[in-house]
């Protein structure tokens, strides 16, 4: 009994590590971070050790995924394709004035319709 409420402490411990860092890289992403850090969690506690180990596979196979760009107002990283940095809502894209298409805030023509910005 008590090797079994280790065993559930140290599963615990482990899915609030990869809950930390789900919830991270989920809104560095833009997923949802709630959702994969609840899970994480709750996979630890229904499946000792085995639900917190599959709660990071599974996100890393459904994660968004793309590049890691660096938001220039915090530093912090997004995922390349969002207008507005997740972490500190500032504008990371600006947009075409001829095509309406998001390009880089440091872009010098806009990659679609080659416009001068
Ligand atoms: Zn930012
Ligand atoms: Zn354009």
């Amino acid at each position: 009994m008590k090797n079994n409420l280790i065993m559930l402490g140290l599963s615990l411990g482990i899915s609030i590590l990869v809950a930390i860092w789900a919830y991270r890289d989920a809104r560095t992403r833009d997923s949802n971070p709630f959702l994969w850090s609840a899970g994480a969690v709750i996979g630890g506690l229904m499946l000792p050790f085995l639900g917190a180990l599959l709660v990071p596979v599974l996100y890393i196979i459904f994660r968004p995924k793309g590049h890691l760009n660096t938001c220039p107002h915090c530093n912090r990283k997004y995922i390349n394709y969002l207008a507005f940095c997740p972490h500190c809502g500032k504008p990371v894209k600006k947009e075409c004035l001829r095509c309406h298409e998001n390009m880089e805030l440091d872009a010098t023509e806009c990659p679609y319709c080659r416009m001068k910005a």
